[in-house]
């Protein structure tokens, strides 16, 4: 084998690495900027669901329902992965909400803890 076959086939090499190297690279640069913006809480839609940032703050009185360790993160709507500071909601497309946050339409997702 020539010395010229050798070179041009790493250079083949070289570029069939490079091709199936940038989607993953593509991949991560779009997981990296996966975070979608916060609800502001002063949002029409926000507001009318009493969503707030941290349910600790929750308004007892205007909200009755609430119970202390009611959160996004327990919530069968929070589209989110445990332990993330905030993630997705069913509610709110494109956005993502506090994993401590609260709303009115707060329902405990199946097999989590509240508190
Ligand atoms: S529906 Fe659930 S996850 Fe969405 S804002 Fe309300 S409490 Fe949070």
């Amino acid at each position: 084998m020539s010395h010229e076959n050798l070179s041009r086939r790493n250079l083949l090499k070289g570029a069939l690495l490079a091709v199936a190297a940038a989607p993953a690279a593509t991949l991560m640069s779009r997981e990296a900027a996966a975070a979608n913006p916060l609800v502001d809480p002063a949002d029409a839609q926000a507001k009318a669901l009493g969503y707030v940032a941290d349910e600790t703050k929750v308004d007892a009185k205007a909200n009755p329902t609430h119970k202390p360790g009611q959160h996004c993160g327990n919530c069968i709507q929070y589209t989110g992965k445990p332990g993330d500071a905030q993630g997705g909601c069913n509610l709110f497309p494109g956005k993502d909400v506090k994993a401590g946050g609260w709303c009115k339409v707060w329902v405990q997702k199946p097999g989590s803890k509240v508190g």
